[in-house]
């Protein structure tokens, strides 16, 4: 029997939401609320059908939005009543080392993902509000939180300790705990369906390249080794992340700028990576068209997010013993061919082999039929991942 799912990411000024049949996967309506807490209101926009609709509104917070978007459901009959939605999967940040899967929300879970707030500020509280205003609305529809950080509770020990004093782990639960779990889950699954192969027989490595951008190491189906860390801004390069840097930076800020904690934290989340080195953009249409055009910011900003990235792989590669799959998502490995070739160039030694025409077509596999390594373009759908996870809990 075919069941209304929805799926709920909320951010800390927007939510997006998907309506799905499932399991049929099939989407009956998708949006985002933007500008959540802005004094004049929020953007609303909806897609049915490819056809996209935006409206502006008075409202102000998460809870208002949820409120709205029941209504919404009802007035344009995408269900007869709210009783129909049989769960609602939500996007959660930090699971810690408490939640190993997702897990159906009850009051222990509202709690455990309120006090891992203090690992993730600004992202669980809002994630918490988005499940507290639908149990409101909704008491009596089962919630489901889906964790960034749960695929990544198989990594082993010898992954996610930092090499500081034990305690600090103990006391203060410093450790590697990795993010975009679900995004690096969902396209390891699809790589195995599209290789026609049991995802515990392969090893992977998945590149997640956005605005945020993250490298996981997929040992035999589980996550082993990735990028991020403690927090989202460990490993690779971002649109405004440093990523990974000499940790003796920040008390030599301290000493010699007189900087604060909060002043080093904005510097290396908000204002590094690609829009630090190029000073033009955080975003890599920007930073590549710039480069093009021969600006050498832009090409050195391109040269180093590509060089950590090889790195990422080959250091990953060497981990693994070795690779069946490398797999490219997110906006950038979606969509630009240009980044992909540049990736893998030089990593034919790891029997890496892309063929260009098929990379420039942004087909679904783009390595050449004699590469050793199935090299796959696949979208990542965090949405639908959520989804599916809910379904298997209620
Ligand atoms: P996030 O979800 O982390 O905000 P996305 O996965 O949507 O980010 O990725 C956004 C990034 O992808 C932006 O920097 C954007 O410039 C880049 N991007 C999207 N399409 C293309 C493209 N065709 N060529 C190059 N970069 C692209």
């Amino acid at each position: 029997m075919s069941k209304k799912i929805m799926a709920i990411n909320a951010g800390s000024s927007s939510l997006k939401f998907q309506l799905f049949n499932m399991p049929e996967e099939n989407i009956i309506v998708k949006g985002i609320f933007e500008r959540i807490n802005d004094p004049k209101g929020m953007l609303f926009s909806y897609t049915v059908k490819d056809e996209k609709r935006r409206t502006e509104l008075k409202i102000i917070s998460h809870v208002e939005a949820v409120h709205y978007l029941l209504n919404f459901l009802l007035e344009e009959k995408f269900v007869e009543t709210l009783d129909e939605l049989e769960g609602v999967g939500h996007r959660v940040a930090h699971g810690g080392e408490f939640f190993k899967s997702s897990s159906l929300v009850l009051e222990k879970e509202m709690e455990q993902i309120s006090q891992l707030a203090k690992l993730a500020p600004l992202h669980n509280p809002v994630n918490l509000a988005g499940i507290q205003a639908f149990k409101k609305s909704l008491p009596k529809c089962p919630q489901v939180a889906v964790f960034d950080t749960s695929f990544h509770q198989t990594l082993p020990e010898s992954q996610y300790i930092y090499p500081i004093p034990m305690k600090y782990y103990h006391e203060n639960k410093i450790r590697r705990y990795g993010f975009h779990g679900t995004s690096h889950q969902y396209v390891a699954q699809k790589a195995a369906e599209i290789m026609n192969k049991e995802l515990s027989d392969l090893n992977l490595i998945t590149c997640h390249l956005g605005n945020g951008a993250s490298v996981c190491g997929v040992k035999e189906g589980k996550s082993y080794v990735t990028s991020m860390g403690f927090t989202p801004l460990a490993g690779l390069m971002m649109g405004t992340r440093s990523g990974d840097i000499d940790p003796s930076i920040i008390p030599f800020l301290q000493k010699e700028r007189g900087m604060s904690a909060d002043e080093i934290s904005n510097l290396l989340n908000n204002q590094s990576g690609l829009l630090g080195i190029s000073e033009l953009s955080n975003d890599f249409r920007d930073v590549i068209e710039a480069a093009d055009n021969g600006n050498k910011q832009a090409v050195l900003a391109l040269d180093i997010f590509i060089s950590r990235v090889k790195q990422t792989i080959g250091a990953y590669a060497a981990e693994l013993g070795g690779i069946d799959g490398l797999i490219f998502t997110a906006g950038l490995g979606e969509n630009s061919a240009k980044i992909r070739e540049k990736c893998c160039e030089g990593l034919e030694f790891l029997k890496v082999n892309i063929e260009k025409n098929k990379n420039e077509r942004n087909d679904v596999i783009i390595s050449t039929f004699k590469s050793g390594v199935e090299v796959l373009v696949i979208p990542t759908n965090e949405e639908l991942m959520i989804a599916k996870e809910t379904v298997s809990l209620i």
